[in-house]
């Protein structure tokens, strides 16, 4: 074996294309870098991708920003409580501290990952106001239970979507579920990128206008507004202390190519997986869940699982891939685990059981469209070199 002699291979990387960079160029020398109207365009362009009418698109710089928005404007605060999985990064949860209410955590079903309904509702109090749901790997939530929960018991429902752009359940693009909120992430390794950034996304013209109010200080007319209103005005009001969470036009130039590139790069993605899929099927591993016959699956995470007839730690299965010089990454370590989020509500492993089995044997892949054939190939060797010993 001379893997030695090849370079890393990174867990991820962005396909940025001379489109993009040529985009970015030209916001650079337009003399509008922060948000305007490439900002604007964007957020338009978003919306014809979803392809719904009364979709409103509001742009922002994570998606962390845009799920902390959505709960402020659905009124979320103290002695409420927002209920979402424990399998997560920290991002889904954290926003809920920030309006000061309190995080239910519940398992996930270990045959697709995603939260389970059935502990969902089992999880409501008289204090519970909202459900986040999130999409994990890009596999789909069985929105329909998750709504018919919501609708039952009069709670709101944000869909934390930061892995699931494009996905689809029952045919239908995630973003047009019925949920109050979708929330979509433009980070580094998502299934495309603005560098950091963010799309919220509603169709409660109360929540969108709240939201962009809050998106910017707070003021009731942004920049862009002000001085290119036909009668141009340095007048503006403060309704609220809002936050600084507004996409500048450098990303979103990033965004309206990326965009363009969407379908291309799950087929792609797709491509991997399944060569991924056909090669690993006779290991000692199990594959990630496939979506509904019919439905996209965005293929944003690749995660094994040492199936338990295979003697060997997942920490060790890591680093023999390291040694072969590809990069792996494990998502997540549960919120239980976390020192913040464990002390904070008292939580054990016992209480999540199918998430602390899965992330005890789970492992993400490398998956991304910049990835050659060869590459791939050189993971599902080093895999099955692994794994067969
Ligand atoms: C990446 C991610 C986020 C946060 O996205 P940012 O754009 O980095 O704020 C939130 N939730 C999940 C599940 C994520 O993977």
């Amino acid at each position: 074996m001379n893997d030695q002699t090849l370079p890393f291979l990174p867990f991820a990387l962005p396909e940025i294309g001379e489109e993009e960079i040529n985009e970015v160029v030209d916001t650079l020398r337009s003399g509008w870098v922060t948000t305007g109207p490439k900002a604007r365009k964007f957020e338009q362009a978003f919306a014809e991708f979803l392809g719904e009418p009364q979709t409103e698109c509001i742009a922002v710089n994570s998606a962390t920003a845009g799920l902390h928005l959505a709960l402020e404007a659905l009124g979320i605060g103290p002695g409420d409580e927002v209920i979402t999985t424990t399998h997560t990064f920290t991002a889904t949860a954290e926003v809920v501290r920030y309006l000061g209410a309190d995080v239910v955590l519940v398992d996930i079903d270990p045959a697709t990952l995603n939260i389970d309904p059935k502990l969902v509702e089992a999880a409501i109090t008289p204090r519970t106001r909202a459900i986040v749901p999130v999409h994990y790997a890009g596999l789909a939530v069985d929105m329909l239970a998750i709504l018919d929960i919501a609708r039952r018991h009069g709670l709101r429902v944000v869909e934390d979507a930061a892995h699931a752009l494009p996905t689809t359940l029952e045919r239908e693009l995630i973003g047009n579920m019925g949920s109050d909120a979708t929330v979509f992430s433009f980070y580094a390794n998502k299934t495309m990128t603005t560098g950091e950034g963010g799309m919220l996304v509603t169709r409660n013209a109360e929540l969108a206008k709240r939201a962009r109010v809050m998106r910017l200080h707070g003021m009731n007319r942004d920049a862009f507004d002000r001085f290119t209103a036909k009668v141009p005005s340095w007048y503006y009001e403060i309704v609220a202390p809002g936050f600084k969470y507004n996409l500048t036009d450098i990303a979103a130039a990033l965004g309206l190519h990326q965009l363009k590139r969407l379908n291309g790069f799950q087929a792609r993605r797709e491509q991997i997986a399944q060569a991924y899929n056909e090669a690993f099927a006779d290991l000692s591993l199990i594959l990630p869940p496939q979506p509904p016959e019919g439905d996209v699956h965005s293929w944003h995470l690749y995660v094994l699982r040492l199936d338990d007839t295979l003697e060997m730690d997942r920490d060790v299965f890591i680093e023999q891939m390291f040694a072969r010089g590809i990069g792996c990454s494990v998502h997540y370590i549960p919120l239980h685990l976390h020192p913040y989020w464990r002390d904070r509500y008292g939580l054990r492993p016992e209480q999540f059981p199918h998430s602390q089995k899965a992330y005890e044997r789970m492992v993400s892949i490398p998956l991304y469209t910049a990835m050659s054939d060869a590459q791939v190939q050189r993971v599902i060797d080093a895999v099955r070199g692994i794994v067969l010993g």
